[in-house]
């Protein structure tokens, strides 16, 4: 538990922001702001000094432009789901849930768009669009949670985005309220933006530019026909090269996601059970989707190259039913960790396919090391891994061990030619690592471009960017 906020607002501030958005959406005492300590990361937590929650466009620009008179930082929030400590706000920084703005606008299936606020869950997009034979394609697992303005701010992955792209390649205009309270409108709905690419800048900025509020999302066609196959390993390196060959065939599958001999317990052991056999060391899921015949065929080479990498058995779903329950135990695998212990450190970073063999090895011997029990859960086909460090954050020798497990982990990834996230954002968790790969060039470039959306570091300060990185905004000696 983060310690109590003692910064109180100026109650001439909290009655502002209560004309703007009605008192009743105003939080202010200890109770009721200590629920937005913390995001999915158990690692770090900060009380808001206050929390406000508005409901319409002119509300968030209000907002905006009263905090910017009043020189009071602030922290978009999404539903908080986020796993890097995005959408933390401490000191005297205002916290701003979006998750009132949570109407989705239009769906127009004959330009295959959507507008949608920012609160929307990502998964009721796509239930909203199936209708009209659509998807939002972007699926990340906490998909039944997240909401669509956090995965503007990551740019969120899923497993879906090996073949569909991920949040990026999805967002094709935005509306955004600038720090000083200015509305811009980026991109085209129409189609490729014009001019420079200024929504491709604001997807993946982590809260740092702005607050987006209306977004045109790219929907794409249902498949016709699904294929998804869960196959078996005796051993992880089995799969892992498996996985390589895959895509090497010249394959691009929907999704190809690996889960190890931990998480796979963890899951069978769970509500999420899906039939994974407890004593394979690592198994595959891996869909494939399109016209039937180009999925039946690619469907036939991938079971070869399986069995090749000496998969003990592949399986195919054969109903709806069989595979929902196959991707069930995959996307709610981080859930049915809080079995093995009360916190989890879901970590995140990204190596070249052709590692995945060695790092897996190398995120063994760390575990090991540090005497962690780690759970591999990934996006196999991108290369973005996830190893999760189930621990309990009341013992701090073990927190610790933690720590330096995570950071070790780290540099592994960047020293096999990976970087320290693939979808997660850098946030709070990974602002210490920034300099392992990029130089003092490239970060004071990126404080130079955060300027121009923020000249006064209120939007969400303290994330992503190392100070030392902006000289101008360096802490006094
Ligand atoms: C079980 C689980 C599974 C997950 N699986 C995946 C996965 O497969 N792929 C993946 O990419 N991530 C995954 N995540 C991480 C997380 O869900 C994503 O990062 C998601 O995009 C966060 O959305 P959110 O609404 O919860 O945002 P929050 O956590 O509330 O905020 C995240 C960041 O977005 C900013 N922000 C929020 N709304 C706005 C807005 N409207 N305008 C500007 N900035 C804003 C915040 O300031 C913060 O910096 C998972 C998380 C969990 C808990």
């Amino acid at each position: 538990m983060a310690p109590a906020n003692t910064d109180r607002p100026d109650p001439g501030l909290l009655a502002a922001l209560g004309a703007i958005v009605g008192p009743k959406w105003v939080r202010s005492h200890l109770t009721e702001r200590r629920p937005f300590e913390a995001d999915g990361l158990p690692t770090h937590a900060s009380v808001p000094m206050a929390v406000v929650l508005p409901s319409s466009r002119e509300q968030v620009i209000a907002v905006l432009k009263l905090l910017a008179e009043r020189n009071v930082p602030w922290v978009a929030r999404g539903a908080g789901t986020g796993l890097s400590g995005g959408a933390l706000a401490g000191g005297n920084a205002v916290l701003i849930p979006l998750t009132r703005m949570n109407r989705i606008l239009s769906i127009d299936p004959v330009r295959q768009r959507a507008v949608i606020e920012p609160g929307v869950v990502n998964a009721r997009l796509s239930d909203a669009a199936a209708p009209f034979g659509l998807q939002y394609a972007p699926d990340p697992s906490s998909q039944t949670a997240c909401t669509i303005g956090g995965n503007v701010a990551e740019n969120a992955g899923g497993p879906h985005c090996l073949k569909y792209g991920t949040t990026t390649n999805h967002v094709v205009a935005l509306e955004a309220v600038l720090p000083d309270g200015s509305l811009a409108r980026l991109g085209s709905p129409h189609g490729e933006p014009w001019g420079p690419d200024l929504v491709g800048l604001f997807v993946g900025s982590e809260g740092m530019f702005g607050i987006a509020l209306e977004i045109t999302v790219r929907l794409v066609p249902l498949p016709t026909t699904i294929r998804t196959l869960l196959a078996d390993f005796a051993t992880v390196r089995d799969a892992t090269e498996a996985v390589g060959s895959i895509v090497a065939a010249g394959i691009v599958p929907a999704a190809l996601e690996m889960m190890d001999q931990a998480c796979i317990a963890a899951v069978e052991a769970s509500i999420y059970a899906a039939g994974y056999p407890t004593d394979a060391a690592a198994v595959l899921l891996v869909e494939l989707d399109g016209a039937t015949a180009s999925v039946e065929a690619e469907a036939a080479l991938v079971h070869e190259l399986l069995r090749a990498h000496r998969a003990r058995g592949v399986r195919s779903a054969e109903t709806a039913t069989d595979r929902a329950r196959l991707w069930q135990g995959r996307k709610k695998a981080f859930g049915a960790m809080g079995r093995v212990a009360p916190d989890l450190v879901v970590q995140d970073a990204v190596v070249p396919r052709s590692s995945l063999p060695s790092i897996l090895e190398t995120i063994g011997t760390i575990g090991r090391k540090y005497r962690l029990t780690v759970c591999n859960v990934f996006h196999a086909g991108d290369g973005n891994l996830h190893p999760n460090i189930c621990y309990d954050r009341r013992d701090s020798a073990l927190a610790d061990r933690v720590a330096r497990a995570s950071a070790e982990i780290m540099e592994a990834c960047v020293a096999a030619g990976g970087s320290i996230t693939g979808e997660h954002g850098v946030g709070a968790d990974k602002i210490d690592y920034m300099p392992m790969i990029f130089d003092s060039t490239s970060l004071a470039m990126m404080c130079d471009v955060r300027r121009v959306f923020d000249p006064a570091n209120r939007a969400n300060p303290n994330k992503v960017i190392p100070i030392h990185a902006c000289r101008e905004w360096r802490e006094p000696q």
